[in-house]
């Protein structure tokens, strides 16, 4: 879940804490769009100077909440050229874990942006889901992530190759099994144009098949989005041959079964 410190979500961690808790939930994370080292990176994160900022909000809800367990992660985007400052930002303080997100392929093309729908014209949608995946591994490949965000974003406006795509996915899966970390079931894309959540039922068929690990997450951006559709998310889970899920805490997994 998100911050307004990322100038695109609403509401306080407080007051997400307050919808988690008015829904029963006894356990929630946050994950703020991390800091770039250049300010002007882009307009849709928070900044470096506002780390110890997140913390005091992250503070502030669990002293208003103390029934409620708040987990403390960041939302880190992956960059090859950024792997030493991704490294850096793992150390600064003791996240319980954190998602790496590829949101940036080629040469900083922002394929998910919601007002660069135009940027798509003309692309070759093989080349970019195969560019797409590859850069996913090589996420894992710097073995700071405990999970792999919303790992088919790339269909966000619903541009997708035909047919079997098992060619670049179990690559991926196969990094994420070996790096023994997690996906995630993210239900934020039944918001969004592809109106599914990420990633596809055959995805998460195949993770499960080879024992990937699997966490969830509402992606909020406000608080009235807290816990969304996790019914169905855990019904697809299940359907999909998931037996167990995973909690962190302090940068270790526990699986849980369902
Ligand atoms: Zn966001
Ligand atoms: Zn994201």
């Amino acid at each position: 879940m998100h911050t307004p410190l990322c100038r695109h979500a609403v509401g306080e961690p407080t007051e997400y804490a307050a919808q988690a808790a008015k829904l029963g939930l006894t356990e929630i994370g946050f994950t703020e769009h991390a800091p770039m080292p250049e300010e002007d990176f882009d307009d849709w994160r928070m900044l470096e100077s506002e780390l110890d900022l997140y913390q005091e909000k992250l503070d502030q809800a669990e002293q208003d909440h103390p029934g409620l367990t708040i987990r403390r992660s960041l939302e880190i985007d992956y960059l090859p050229e950024y792997e030493n400052w991704i490294k850096n930002l793992a150390k600064r303080y003791r996240w319980d874990y954190l998602i790496g997100s590829v949101h940036y392929i080629g040469d900083k093309w922002s394929f998910d942006h919601p007002d660069k729908r135009d940027s798509w014209e003309g692309k070759d949608l093989n080349q970019v889901w195969k560019e797409y995946y590859c850069r996913l591994v090589d996420s894992v490949s710097l073995g700071v992530f405990d999970i792999i965000g919303h790992c088919d974003l790339i269909k966000v406006f619903g541009d997708r190759p035909d047919g079997d795509l098992s060619h670049l996915w179990r690559p991926f899966l196969e990094a994420v099994k070996q790096s023994d970390i997690a996906i995630e079931i993210n239900t934020g894309g039944l918001q969004k144009p592809c109106g599914e959540m990420y990633p596809e039922p055959a995805l998460l068929e195949m993770a499960a098949e080879m024992g990937v690990g699997l966490t969830f997450g509402s992606d909020a951006h406000k608080p009235e989005r807290v816990g969304d559709h996790f019914d169905a998310a855990v019904a697809l889970a299940k359907r999909s041959g998931f037996t167990e899920y995973r909690r962190f805490a302090g940068g270790q997994y526990e699986s849980v079964p369902f």
